[in-house]
């Protein structure tokens, strides 16, 4: 690899995706050397285009083939591990892809940090643990995965505790609420309030609000999201997971009002919170992390990056109704 000798060595798996480009541009301006392991599969090399060769090496790899020893992680001190796949929907319909990736491929990559010696590993938790939460909500609340997604990100956690615990892996896990910002990333699947927003403005159809809009999240900035895993790294606390949100919701009234644009409503769709409310007092007491973007602030920069969203699907009620119906089949009791 490229990278100067002297830097001490990053490696971020899915470092070419949404929140994992943002954690390297974080790591590069604080002098690490990064390696990313990445199998392109969500994740793009434009994200990281920005970045020199002797910054930034990028491994295409899928994490699920990792074994001990694999030249990727020699000499690491830090592993963050972003790797995985997302989206509720594909999480029902392949649940066995989902526990693979994002279990045993965790494992894999606990394993690599191991026979490493890393100083510590950083492991990318989702909010979806909480289930319908009471919020606002705290680290130490029950956990209730309500679709295989959910359970696959908590249980690829449990794994990285597990680590900590029989190993003595120095470890701490980002319990990220909805991260947003440039990048975010646009499949061809349903999800992610932002990317169908933006596209759909692009093309000026209305918004598909769901439900009445009333509905809140707590939308955490991107770039407020990668310094919260540096400072999980830095510390010499191990062993905790810490909540990232900006403990600030927001409606998605809210969002259209700054957006700007026509709506048409779409159904509720069963199982999903009315709130999410992070409990920030714990990172923001332990580590010194806070949030520093403001929410107008946030959507401007993304709206300044509109074009990005031009390839994005297009996606209005119709579709919106075939794309989410195993959602409904499956959660409908929930
Ligand atoms: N949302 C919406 N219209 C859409 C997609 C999402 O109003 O076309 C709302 C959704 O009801 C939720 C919020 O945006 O309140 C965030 O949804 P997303 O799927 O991005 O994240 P999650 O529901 O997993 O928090």
């Amino acid at each position: 690899m490229g990278e100067a000798i002297t830097k001490p060595v990053a490696v971020v798996t899915g470092g070419a995706g949404f929140i994992g480009s943002h954690l390297v541009d974080v790591l590069v301006e604080r002098g690490f050397a990064v390696r990313v392991v990445d199998d392109l599969s969500g994740g793009h090399r434009s994200n990281l285009a920005h970045h020199p060769s002797d910054a930034v090496t990028v491994i295409e790899k899928d994490i699920r083939t990792l074994e001990p020893g694999d030249a990727a992680f020699a000499g690491a001190r830090y592993v963050f591990h972003l790797a995985g796949i997302g989206d509720i929907v594909p999480s029902i319909e392949k649940p066995t892809q989902y526990m693979d990736v994002n279990v045993q491929g965790t494992v894999r990559v606990l394993e690599c940090a191991r026979a490493a010696g890393v100083d510590k590993l950083v492991y990318a938790a989702s909010s979806s643990c909480y289930g319908l939460a009471a919020t606002p909500t705290r680290e130490d609340h029950p956990i209730q995965p309500m679709y295989p997604y959910a359970l696959s990100k908590y249980q690829g956690e449990q794994a990285v505790m597990h680590w900590h615990k029989v190993y003595g892996l120095p470890v701490n896990a980002i319990c990220i609420f909805n991260a947003y910002g440039p990048r975010v990333r646009t499949t061809g699947v349903y999800g992610a309030v932002f990317g169908v927003f933006l596209r759909q403005k692009l093309a000026g159809k209305p918004f598909t609000v769901v439900g009445d809009g009333t509905q809140t999240r707590d939308f955490i900035y991107v770039r407020d999201v990668a310094e919260a895993f540096v400072a999980a790294a830095l510390t010499p606390i191990s062993g905790e997971r810490f909540n990232v949100g900006a403990g600030a919701p927001q409606s998605i009234n809210r969002l259209v009002e700054i957006l700007g644009g026509e709506v048409v409503y779409v159904p509720k769709r069963p199982g999903e919170p009315d709130i999410t409310h992070a409990d920030i007092a714990k990172i923001t007491t332990q580590l010194g992390w806070k949030p520093t973007v403001p929410f107008e602030q946030g959507v401007a920069n993304m709206l300044a990056d509109i074009e990005r969203w031009r390839d994005a699907p297009l996606w209005e009620p119709a579709s919106i109704a075939k794309a989410t119906q195993t959602w409904f089949r499956y959660m409908g009791e929930a």
